[in-house]
């Protein structure tokens, strides 16, 4: 058996599509949805990040704002930018990218964004709505699962569900979201006893560890969805070899680069999965795409709009 791939880049074109028709009629109403992205020194991971998420903004015709502090800012500095930038009525979401440098206290900055131009979904005010179950704006990776899962037609009520990690801006989103679809909500961490035994009583599995190929095929119930978040840039010959010994086109990309991506769940759980996301390709390019959906929302609902009949569960 090879299970159905879960194509999540087919999956954020569709998004673009409606996403498009959703800026035409805000157009129209003279909104045109804009997003900040604050970048702090020069991490080149950051500015990769940053420049993707722009890119996407401009794709989709939503203004964007690139703001470039140096790298010695300090946090009274970057409260002020915080706070000029939620003053500002051309902004509808401020992304401040992380991680930021050491001196900056990273809570005070992401407790100043507005709730209302959260983007991310990190501030309290949002973390708390997404526990009550009311409209908030939701972290993008979690959200974008439950797109995958949705637009897959992968059934989640009464389905047992179990989220293996359980960091603020994945595990815990998502295990709450799985919870508002009706799943029966398991979640597990780096304490957890049995991992394998409980992941092999579900059916949808959602994977957000940061541990290479970790998710084995012996913790898969032969049929299960495996969604897989982690993203890990696998640099050594051995553990390459390990994991993709019966992917050749894997390990030749690894010879040729000196690196290859791998995600949380070992490759060869395609030959017990129903449906598994592959890495690249699944659950990556649905976060861009939620950040996107989160500022055309912020800006809706800064205005008190409601989203188009048209438009599907994104809220
Ligand atoms: P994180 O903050 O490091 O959290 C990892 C979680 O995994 C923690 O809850 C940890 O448990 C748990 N864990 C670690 N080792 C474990 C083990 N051996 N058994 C069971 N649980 C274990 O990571 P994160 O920010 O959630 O990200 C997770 C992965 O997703 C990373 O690879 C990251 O790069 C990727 N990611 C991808 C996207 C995307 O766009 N695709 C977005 C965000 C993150 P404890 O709490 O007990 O320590």
């Amino acid at each position: 058996m090879s299970a159905r791939i879960l194509n999540g880049n087919a999956i954020r074109d569709r998004i673009y599509v409606e996403l498009a028709g959703e800026i035409a009629s805000l157009a129209s109403a003279g909104v045109r949805p804009g997003l900040a992205a604050v970048r702090v020194g020069d991490d080149p991971a950051s500015k990769l990040y940053v420049n993707s998420k722009i890119a996407a903004c401009e794709k989709l015709g939503l203004a964007s704002f690139h703001i470039t502090p140096p790298a010695s800012t300090t946090t009274d500095e970057l409260l002020t930018i915080v706070n000029e930038l939620n003053d500002r009525d051309d902004v509808d979401g401020i992304l401040v990218q992380m991680p930021l440098p050491k001196q900056i206290d990273s809570k005070k900055i992401l407790d100043a964004v507005v709730p209302a131009k959260d983007v991310d979904g990190f501030h309290p005010v949002n973390v708390g709505n997404l526990v009550a179950n009311r409209p908030a704006l939701v972290a993008c990776t979690p959200a974008g699962v439950m797109e995958i899962l949705r637009r897959s037609n992968i059934p989640m009520e009464g389905a047992n569900a179990v989220v293996i990690g359980r960091s603020d801006i994945v595990g815990k989103p998502m295990a709450l979201l799985l919870l508002h679809a009706n799943a029966t909500v398991t979640i597990c961490h780096s304490k957890s006893k049995d991992l394998p035994g409980i992941a092999r009583r579900a059916d949808i599995i959602v994977a957000a560890i940061g541990k290479a190929a970790m998710v084995t095929p012996d913790f898969v119930r032969p049929g299960a969805t495996v969604i897989d978040v982690g993203q890990i840039v696998v640099k050594d010959a051995k553990q390459a070899e390990r994991i993709f010994a019966k992917f050749p086109e894997k390990l030749q990309a690894f010879r040729n680069k000196g690196s290859v991506l791998a995600g949380d769940v070992h490759p060869e759980v395609v030959e017990v999965a129903g449906a598994y996301t592959p890495v690249p390709g699944g659950v990556g390019p649905l976060t861009i795409a939620m950040l996107m959906s989160n500022t055309v929302k912020a800006a809706r609902m800064r205005r008190g709009l409601r989203a188009p009949a048209a438009a599907p569960a994104r809220g």
